[in-house]
Parts: structure tokens; C-alpha cells; sequence
């Protein structure tokens, strides 16, 4: 999953291609927070970053995106013991952990359309088809679908809701187009998209299309796939529906873990009750080959201004001129997935584990989602491998993770927390790749404790271009920062920007369940194949990385923050920036109160919270610039201070998420939204519940103060 719904902004720095690999000698090491010296450390990570090798990594490449691999299927399977094999090469202690989850796969998937004469339309889905791609005729690809979409045979007429978001559907209803027994039509885009049928459900509908518009990842971006990366007009978005910002994972088992021991007594029963995470009403992925009969046959009200995308026709919405007749046949089984975790044990602190991770089932072929993530890891952890031959030991214990079942919910990686259950509070990292290269343009994402740790790691990682990481990331900071929205406003001589975790990839168990400061990096370019058959290796070498030198790259920055972490004297989080951004979302939460007339909400405990908070922080701080004697309270104090900002009741209505700052929103899925309790009370208008999540805010901040304080 991972993608904003598939767009990254454009820009196409004119790095491909290059020829000249570049030497680790380049990169000067610079990060020493949480060091007391650095010397060595920056000696091994000179070691390490010798290692990771484009054409090594482009052969895992080829070799992970041979075959379709959907989560629970054979070729699933071989994938697994395909990294399995890797990890223990390079001297992990490998298990393959098999979890029997809730999945569908299609059996019948089916769209008519006519018009008010009577006269057809389309029926589809047409095959996905372009001129000479090389794996687009495999049996073995799975049709297009929504995991979690319900089962149904249904016909109605169709009102078009633009990306169907909060503000559409509102839109709609101020039109007075009413959505009971109708379906919708919505592009993919702007927000997740199981947020878009959740609200077509709550509205009354009874299926929805989801479609691509070219003006989105087609041909109003540029050319389409194979000419270009963009999207061609058969092309289709599979993806998850499932209601992800109630829970993650497996459907009948939220907070615990879905092992072959578990009972069927067990799982929950009404998972598409309020308190369940799947859709009761059935939604159709579309091409835009096949939504455009239906959209250009719409009568009704022309469509607002911003709603028009780019088929060659006025856009309305409906309800009249069309008629629409869906089937769609889930065949629902418990079936079993597979992780592959792979282990070093800690010379030090065993029990501090840093943790990395990336999922490695895809639609298809998932050249960049996921496989690009799954060869940078795999040369992160032979990098890691020759070290550990050299007889180096980490100091914490390092897990290298590969999830299954990610794109049907965070399936993999959300049973595995749940499993691990408490151990995980002395966990000190979570480092997550999902989409690891679509081009040239790195960012990231990452807790605030986090934001200097990444940007550090940057800078000791040389740029296929020319400097290090960092340095082209600060070149190129207003094109890649759209993937990870950050909600704080810029800070004076930061000079590059690190967003906040939304939700979308397999950090959200990680960060937002079991309270691991997490991290995730990416390496975007334009990619218009998101979740089709296209996403494939011949997509990936024409317009990603053709001599895979950002595959190099991610790996080199991937291994070197699970060495840093796990070596690093005082753990190195950043709590000044920690405290000062969660200040600045309670002064945003405050003016927006005042603007929707909540002027009266108190905010004083919080910000007063916040303050002790900066304060424990300064001193914690000065602790960890200049480690030495025994660290053992301290890095306690500094990993406790993560987990105080879990809210043990959870956030109203939804208490697998605990986390008291970063959830993804109702109304978003993918975008974080910053003080959730207290933000989403206020656009409720809801004052009571507001107040009682400012308490439960400020109970969260004055317990991490406190524990950041227990370092002295
Ligand atoms: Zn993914």
C-alpha cells in the first residue's frame, strides 16, 4: 500500500541513468548524537556502506517480481522462502511465522452499464492490456478487486462524487442528490480509499465504482505506460477497502493475534458492525477505459469546477442517464500468511530490539510496491552479514521483518505486534520501507524524537548524484515533500522538512498501537502503475532506477539506521523537537476551537503539560549529547517517555489506536491527523468530548515528562 493514493508530484530531476557508482568515501559521517565516540562506529558504518550493490540488488529484484504473488498464495509462499534464505545467509536467526487470517479473493467480478434508452454501454472490467509488456499475459494475475469488499449483486443508478471525500459527499447532499439505493462513482485520489465507501455507505448507497482519472496518474501527467510511467487506459488500482482507522489487521481479531492455535470461538463475528473494519456494501476498482461510458453518459447537474478530471467530456452528476448493474462474488477463507522475521541477538541490551521492516506481498508483480523495499532490505542485511562475519556484534538486538498480507490491511505486521504484546515497550525502533524507489527524490517520515536521527542518517549516505543523501534531499525538498505531510510549520535552519505517520504502511501497528518510535523513508518519482499488473520489472527499469542505484541507496539508508540505533551509547531521540512540535499542535487546536466558536475549551493543562515536557526534554537532552557512565536508566527514561503517550482507553470509538498524537484520520486514512482525540472532537463540535481528550492529552504529556525526568 504506502501511496497517497498513487500521485507524487512530477518532478523529474534528470539524475537517471547515471553511470559512475559512488564510493562510500564521499560521504563524510557526521552523526555522533547518543555517541560517546564515534570513531568506531563511523569505521564500521564505512564497511557497511561498501557493501550494498546495485546489480546484486536489481538480481533480488527480478527474482522477487518473476511471478505474481498475492498474499496466502503459492507463490507467496516461495517469496517467503526465497528472503528466508537470504536472512540466513547473511546469519540471521530465521523463522518463517505463520498467522490464518481472514481474506477474500474474487471469484466473479462484473460491470454493466446502460443508458436511458436501454442501450449498453460497457461491460467490464476490460483485460488489462498495453502494447508489448512482457508479464501482462500471466494467468496468475489476479483480477481486479477490493480486499474487503463485500459480496453482492446489485443494479442502480449513479451519481459521480468526485474523490469522495468528507467535503464531496457534503457537496452532494447541499445539491440534494440523495445516495440511498444509488451507486457511486468516485475517483482514486486525496484520500484512502476504504474512506470513500465508508462514507458512501453511511450515506445510503449500495455499491461503489472506484476509478482512475487520467488527470490524476494518466495521460494529463505525461505519457502513459510503455511510452511513459504513467498510467495507460486499462490500467486498474487494485487495493484494500477496509475501514483501516478503526483497526489494522486481520478483521476477526483486533488487539490479538490471529496463530493457527486460535480458535474459531475466538474471532469477533460482526466485523462490519460499528466496531468492525469491513465495508457491508460491495465496491469495483475501474480503469478509466471503463469508467469513461459511464461518466460520459451522466445527465444531471454539471459537476463543480474542481470536480472535472480530464476525459474528453463535461463531467455531471448524475443521478440520471445511466444505469449500473455490479456483481461481485468474494470467496471469504481463513488463510494462512506467512512473515519472515530474522534475528540478532544484542552483545548488550538483547531485550532493546530495533526493528525493520517491509512487507513483500503485492497485487501483482509489485516491482516498486513492495519489491523495491524488499531488495534494499535484503542488501541491508547482507551489508549487515559481512559485518557480523568480521565478529561485530550489535550492541541492541536488530529484527529484520518481512510482513505478508500488508495491501489487504497491515495484516502481517499488526498480528505480529499483537503477538509480541508488551515485549515491544522495550523496543527502541521501528524503520519501515514499503515503496522504496519510484524514482529519484528521497523523504521521509518519522515520529519527532526521530526527525534529526533520519536527516543525520542521510547525511552520512552518498547520492548517486553527487554529495550525500541529505544534500540532494534538500535540493529537491519541494518536490518530495507531498509524501509525508508534515503539521508543524517549517523550522529556521532545519532546511529539509520530515512528515508525520498517517497511516497507509506497517508502521501503524508499530507506532500507533504498541507506541514504537517509528521512521519511514522513500525514494518517489512519477508512477502512474500504482497496485495494477504494470507495476512490474520492466516498468521499474525503464522509468525508476535502470541501473538500480537507488535500490543501493535505500539499502545503505536503511542499514545504517538500524546500526546507529542499535549501537548508539544514549539512545538518540530528539524530545526538544518532540515537545516543540506537540506545543504547536495544541496552539493549532487552540485557534481552530476559537474559530468554530469552541473558544471556551480550556486548553491551559495541556500547553502547561507541554512546557514540562520541553523542559524534561533540555535535560534529558544534554544527558544524551555527552554519554558516559552507566546509560541504563537513561535510555529506560528516554524509551518510556513513547509509550506514556499511549492513551490506555484508546481514542473514542476506535481504542485500538492509543497513540495520543499521530493517528490516521477518520476522514483521511492516509494523513496523519496530530492530537487526534482533541482535533476530531473539535470538528465533531462535540465540547464535552473535546475537554475530556484534552485531559487525556495532558495525563499523556505529564506522564512522558515524568518519565524523561526519571533519567536523572
Ligand atoms: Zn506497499
Amino acid at each position: 500500500m504506502n501511496l497517497r493514493a498513487g500521485f507524487v508530484s512530477v518532478f523529474i530531476a534528470c539524475v537517471l541513468g547515471l553511470s559512475s557508482h559512488p564510493s562510500p568515501a564521499q560521504a563524510v559521517p557526521q552523526g555522533s548524537f547518543g555517541f560517546t565516540d564515534f570513531a568506531a562506529e563511523a569505521k564500521l558504518e564505512e564497511k557497511f556502506l561498501a557493501v550494498p550493490d546495485p546489480k546484486l540488488a536489481g538480481e533480488d529484484l527480478k527474482t522477487l517480481t518473476a511471478e505474481p504473488h498475492l498474499a496466502a498464495t503459492p507463490e507467496d509462499y516461495k517469496t517467503a522462502e526465497f528472503v528466508a534464505r537470504k536472512f540466513r545467509a547473511a546469519g540471521l536467526d530465521t523463522q518463517i511465522v505463520p498467522y490464518r487470517v481472514l481474506l477474500n479473493q474474487p471469484k466473479v467480478v462484473r460491470v454493466e452499464a446502460w443508458d436511458d434508452a436501454g442501450h449498453l454501454l460497457m461491460t467490464g472490467p476490460a483485460r488489462e492490456h498495453v502494447n508489448g509488456d512482457p508479464q501482462q499475459d500471466d494467468p496468475r494475475i489476479v483480477m481486479p478487486f477490493n480486499s474487503s469488499s463485500g459480496s453482492g449483486d446489485v443494479t442502480g443508478e449513479v451519481v459521480y462524487a468526485n474523490y469522495g471525500r468528507l467535503e464531496d459527499f457534503n457537496e452532494l447532499a447541499a445539491q440534494h442528490i440523495d445516495l440511498h439505493g444509488k451507486i457511486v462513482i468516485c475517483r482514486y485520489g486525496s484520500d484512502f480509499r476504504g474512506v470513500k465507501v465508508y462514507l458512501a455507505e453511511q450515506r445510503g448507497a449500495i455499491g461503489v465504482l472506484l476509478y482512475s482519472d487520467p488527470q490524476d496518474d494518466g495521460y494529463y501527467k505525461g505519457d502513459p505506460y510503455p511510452i511513459g510511467p504513467w498510467r495507460p487506459d486499462t490500467s486498474v488500482q487494485r487495493g484494500s477497502v477496509q475501514y483501516l482507522f478503526r483497526y489494522a489487521g486481520d478483521p476477526e481479531t483486533p488487539g490479538f493475534a490471529s496463530t493457527l492455535d486460535l480458535p474459531d470461538s475466538a474471532r469477533v463475528k460482526n466485523i462490519t458492525g460499528p466496531d468492525g473494519n469491513q465495508p457491508r456494501i460491495i465496491s469495483i476498482p475501474l480503469s478509466y477505459h471503463d469508467a469513461a461510458p459511464i461518466l460520459q453518459a451522466l445527465k444531471g447537474p454539471g459537476a463543480p469546477q474542481g470536480w472535472q478530471g480530464a476525459l474528453p467530456f463535461r463531467y455531471h452528476l448524475g443521478p440520471d442517464g445511466v444505469k449500473v448493474h455490479l456483481i461481485s462474488q468474494q470467496d471469504y477463507q481463513r488463510r494462512i500468511i506467512w512473515d519472515v522475521i530474522g534475528k540478532i541477538e544484542g552483545s548488550q541490551d538483547p531485550e532493546a530490539w530495533v526493528i525493520v521492516g517491509n512487507h513483500r506481498d503485492a497485487w501483482v508483480y509489485g516491482a516498486v510496491d513492495p519489491s523495491s523495499g524488499t531488495a534494499a532490505m535484503l542488501e541491508a542485511v547482507r551489508g549487515i552479514g559481512a559485518l557480523l562475519r568480521q565478529g561485530w556484534r550489535p550492541r541492541r538486538t536488530i529484527v529484520f521483518c518481512s510482513w505478508d498480507a500488508e495491501e489487504e490491511g497491515l495484516i502481517g505486521s499488526t498480528e505480529w505486534v499483537e503477538q509480541q504484546g508488551r515485549t515491544l515497550d522495550r523496543a527502541v525502533a521501528y524503520f519501515n520501507v514499503d515503496v522504496a524507489v519510484s524514482g529519484p527524490n528521497f523523504s521521509a517520515g518519522a515520529v519527532p524524537s526521530l526527525k534529526e536521527f533520519i536527516r543525520d542518517v542521510a547525511r552520512s549516505v552518498p547520492s548517486p548524484v553527487a554529495g550525500s543523501v541529505f544534500l540532494q534531499w534538500r535540493l529537491k525538498v519541494s518536490s518530495s515533500d507531498e509524501h509525508h505531510e508534515s503539521n508543524a510549520p517549517p523550522i529556521e535552519g532545519e532546511k529539509v522538512h520530515v512528515g508525520d505517520l498517517g497511516s497507509g504502511s506497517d508502521f501503524t501497528p508499530f507506532l500507533q498501537h504498541a507506541g514504537v518510535p517509528s521512521t519511514e523513508i522513500t525514494s518517489s518519482g512519477p508512477y502512474g502503475v500504482y497496485h495494477s499488473a504494470f507495476d512490474d520489472f520492466a516498468w521499474y527499469t525503464q522509468n525508476a532506477d535502470p541501473d538500480f542505484l537507488y535500490l543501493q541507496e535505500m539499502a545503505r539508508v536503511l542499514g545504517l539506521e538500524a546500526m546507529r540505533m542499535a549501537d548508539a551509547d544514549a539512545l538518540p531521540y530528539n524530545y526538544i523537537a518532540y515537545a516543540r512540535e506537540i506545543s504547536a499542535y495544541i496552539e493549532a487546536a487552540k485557534r481552530k476551537a476559537a474559530d468554530d466558536g469552541l473558544g471556551s475549551l480550556d486548553f491551559a493543562a495541556a500547553e502547561s503539560a507541554a512546557s514540562r515536557l520541553a523542559a524534561a526534554a533540555e535535560r534529558a537532552h544534554a544527558l544524551q549529547s555527552v554519554p558516559y557512565g552507566d546509560l541504563t536508566q537513561l535510555n529506560l527514561a528516554l524509551r518510556q517517555a513513547e509509550t506514556a503517550l499511549l492513551s490506555p482507553a484508546g481514542l473514542p470509538g476506535r481504542p485500538w489506536y492509543r497513540h495520543t498524537i499521530y493517528a490516521p484520520g477518520e476522514f483521511t486514512g492516509y494523513s496523519a491527523v496530530v492530537i487526534p482525540g482533541v482535533n476530531e472532537a473539535i470538528d465533531a463540535h462535540n465540547p464535552t468530548l473535546a475537554a475530556q481528550q484534552l485531559t487525556v492529552l495532558s495525563q499523556a504529556l505529564d506522564r512522558a515528562a515524568n518519565a524523561l525526568s526519571a533519567a536523572h
